[in-house]
């Protein structure tokens, strides 16, 4: 069976062709500038030479039809026919409170879905757009919806809701939702592989740090707490997002620096994070250069984000009453042995103590604590495509 996996961002798609009989890539590529001047497809076929087409894409539609032409393309092709796709695996950013779990895309889900889009306006209507053109294309294929918000819907109503007047929780649906879902249920379900245990017996802190970062607490395989909320600006300092602030900060810089609604939104989601901080830039392998240069505000952008992982991990362990096991994911949880150092370091009191040789580790999976830790550090690589390709194939064959 194979599964055909689709990210579509505002002027991108990024795609992934699973053969679910080992779960090996057949083909991977990226289609971008979509609906801009200068539309490239790059697609990776898996034991063939790379390809680079440079077509005019208008919309998401145009860079399917490349994307399926390079699929049976008989030099970087990696099928004959595109029946040979037995479904597509769609991820969605926001489903709001209406989804719990994946779910094949009916007309019904998909008008649920748009009704999200005040929740998720620059995220959702892409998704929707690739959906729409896959639909249009392949109509008799069966597409899957995988939700970012997903796996936080098992969040207790305390945890989710935001100590303002209820009627607003009424009115908007506005309340913690937390994003990542599908990378923190990936990380988790392999942790508890990694460590030979039943998930329903497990305390586990996901920590996926990437240019946006999250962390959730995972209590018998279900997501209790995250740190992202209303939207992915809350909880962790990232690449240019500021995390949790005092919320009292947003009027004053409206008052004080004359900001508009939309400015100060630009402000906290662009201009801050270890970017505003450091003045360096968004990437930490930047931030880190500088910091062991002598740069003090990149040193200082570094210990902010580690302490606001450290505490949160703090936070999630008295959340669950307890943690077996601290997970490090995505591109910074996955390359970066200071950064996890840093993350973890003082939390001895708690049993977390990392084998200093083996957190020289990179983009592998390995349990990087000492062997008489309370509680098990592991380093997972994310893979959220993988998991949506498994989804995709349940729901489809439960059908
Ligand atoms: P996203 O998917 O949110 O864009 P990723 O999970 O791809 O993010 O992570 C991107 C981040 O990972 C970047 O900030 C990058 O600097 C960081 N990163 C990648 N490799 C390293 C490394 N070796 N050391 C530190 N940070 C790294």
């Amino acid at each position: 069976m194979n599964i055909l996996v689709i990210n579509c961002g505002s002027s991108s798609l990024k795609y992934q062709l699973f053969d679910m009989k080992d779960e090996s890539v057949l083909a991977k590529g990226l289609a971008e500038r979509i609906g801009l001047e200068g539309s490239v497809l790059t697609h990776k076929p898996q034991g063939k030479e790379e390809k680079v087409f440079n077509q005019p894409m208008k919309d998401h539609k145009d860079a399917l039809k490349i994307l399926m032409g390079a699929l049976i393309d008989p030099v970087c092709g990696v099928i004959s026919d595109m029946s040979e796709i037995t479904a597509v695996g769609h991820r969605v950013v926001h489903a709001g409170e209406k989804f719990a779990s994946s779910v094949m895309l009916t007309d019904e889900v998909v008008a649920a879905l748009e009704e999200c889009i005040p929740l998720a306006p620059l995220h959702n209507p892409p998704n929707l757009m690739g959906i729409e053109a896959c639909r249009a294309i392949l109509p008799d294929v069966p597409t899957v919806g995988v939700f970012d918000t997903a796996f936080h819907q098992t969040m207790p109503d305390y945890a989710y809701i935001y100590p303002l007047p209820y009627e607003y929780y009424e009115k908007y649906s506005l309340r913690k939702y937390g994003f990542h879902g599908t990378s923190h249920r990936f990380v988790s379900q392999k942790a508890a592989e990694m460590l030979g245990k039943d998930m329903k017996d497990l305390k586990i802190i996901t920590c996926h740090l990437g240019n946006g970062a999250s962390i959730a607490a995972v209590d018998g395989g279900k997501s209790v707490e995250t740190s992202m909320g209303f939207t992915p600006l809350d909880g962790l300092a990232m690449g240019t997002r500021c995390g949790t602030i005092d919320p009292a900060i947003v009027t004053f810089l409206m008052q004080n620096e004359g900001l508009s609604a939309k400015e100060v939104d630009g402000v906290m989601n662009k201009k801050s994070g270890v970017l505003g901080i450091s003045g360096v830039g968004s990437d930490f392998r930047d931030i880190e250069a500088a910091a062991n240069s002598g740069n003090k505000r990149a040193a200082l952008a570094l210990e902010i984000f580690c302490y606001r992982v450290r505490y949160t991990i703090g936070q999630y362990a008295a959340a669950m009453g307890g943690v077996d096991a601290v997970v490090f994911t995505a591109g910074i949880g996955e390359n970066s042995a200071t950064i996890r150092k840093a993350c973890v370091n003082g939390l001895e009191f708690m049993g977390i103590k990392l084998d200093e040789k083996k957190n020289e580790t990179r983009g592998k999976e390995l349990v990087i604590s000492t062997d008489d830790a309370k509680v098990a550090v592991l380093l997972v690589p994310t893979n959220e495509e993988l998991m949506i390709a498994r989804d995709t194939k349940e729901i489809v064959e439960a059908k």
